[in-house]
């Protein structure tokens, strides 16, 4: 299979001012995301997982720069796009296309959908003006909207609305890839369903990659093809989606789904409840970072970062407990 997205060591490292904290003299950084490698296929839905400030938001602007990386490798069908031109990154945005979790902010108010859809036809100079009013038309029509939403504003609109109008912006451009960051958390159960089944439609009719990030494990666990599972800002678990759910490795995989009701999977339920709160990625643990709140720590997690292993073909973990 083709790999659509290839990312590889990717680094986001904010520094932290000096005398900004009481931290002596040493320049500090925080690491957002550190080394984090993993790549989408062409057509696979990519779920990447984890608590609030894990540092997934921020893999995912990183990807298009709207975030500039620190270091790594991010790769478009084989393009470099940390080092890719003007030109270039043009192209590549109009195949690589963001979906945010509150499409609302981004929808000019006094525009109506029908231009806030055509506007990224403009922008890439796509057609001329009957063109690209024909293709919005089928966008919206590809999204569930209809014909007579053309001339109607943002407010007048739900919030599931909303975010298929938000997905007409992005589809109209005919991308590969969508990289989503929490596309239904917004939305009403019922309503996200609906979103869930309209992405799965989209994706088999277009052949679209997705980058599905979410804390949500039970809708990632129907979304994607394949989970990573991040914490701290580093990958700790990757595995085929059913292998994650009826396997899981690392620790910390096992506390997020201790915490997710499945009834139809067969899995000695090793219930790990997660103790304390997420570490300061400012001052993270040293050795595995994990071993503050982990049950099985022992004393080489508090010295030495865990590198990652091989299960199978496909699941990896980082943890010590796991090494031959
Ligand atoms: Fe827990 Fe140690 Fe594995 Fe980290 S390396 S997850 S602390 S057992
Ligand atoms: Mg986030």
């Amino acid at each position: 299979k083709n790999k659509l997205l290839e990312v590889k060591n990717l680094k986001k490292h904010f520094p932290v001012k000096q005398g900004f904290l009481n931290i002596g003299k040493k320049q500090m950084s925080v690491k957002a995301v550190n080394n984090v490698t993993f790549h989408i296929y062409e057509g696979e839905t990519y779920g990447l997982v984890g608590e609030s400030g894990c540092g997934k938001s921020t893999v995912g602007r990183s990807l298009l720069r709207l975030i500039e990386p620190t270091d790594g490798k991010v790769l478009y069908n084989g393009q470099d796009i940390l080092n890719a031109s003007k030109k270039n990154m043009l192209d590549i945005r109009q195949k690589v296309q963001m979906v945010f979790q509150d499409p609302y902010s981004s929808l000019n108010p006094r525009k109506r959908i029908g231009k806030i859809v055509e506007e990224p036809l403009i922008i890439h100079k796509i057609g001329i003006a009957d063109e690209r009013s024909d293709v919005v038309m089928e966008t919206l029509s590809k999204v569930g909207l209809q014909l007579e939403h053309y001339y109607r504003y943002p407010h007048e609109f739900s919030g599931g609305q909303r975010q298929r109008i938000g997905l007409a912006r992005a589809l109209v451009l005919n991308p590969k890839l969508l990289i989503m960051d929490e596309p239904v958390s917004a939305l009403d159960v019922s309503i996200q369903s609906q979103v869930i089944n309209l992405l799965k439609k989209l994706q088999k009719d277009m052949s679209l990659g997705y980058l599905f990030i979410s804390h949500d494990m039970s809708v990632v666990r129907y979304m994607a093809d394949r989970i990573g599972v991040m914490y701290l800002g580093e990958l700790v678990e990757e595995a085929p989606t059913d292998e994650l759910f009826s396997n899981p490795m690392h620790p910390y995989t096992k506390a997020l789904l201790s915490a997710v009701p499945s009834p139809d999977i067969e899995r000695k339920k090793e219930e790990i409840v997660l103790k304390g709160d997420l570490p300061s990625p400012m001052n993270p643990p040293a050795g595995c970072k994990f071993h503050t709140r982990c049950p099985f720590a022992q004393k080489e997690c508090k010295q030495n970062a865990p590198k990652k292993h091989k299960i199978t073909e496909g699941h990896y973990v980082a943890c010590h407990l796991y090494k031959e």
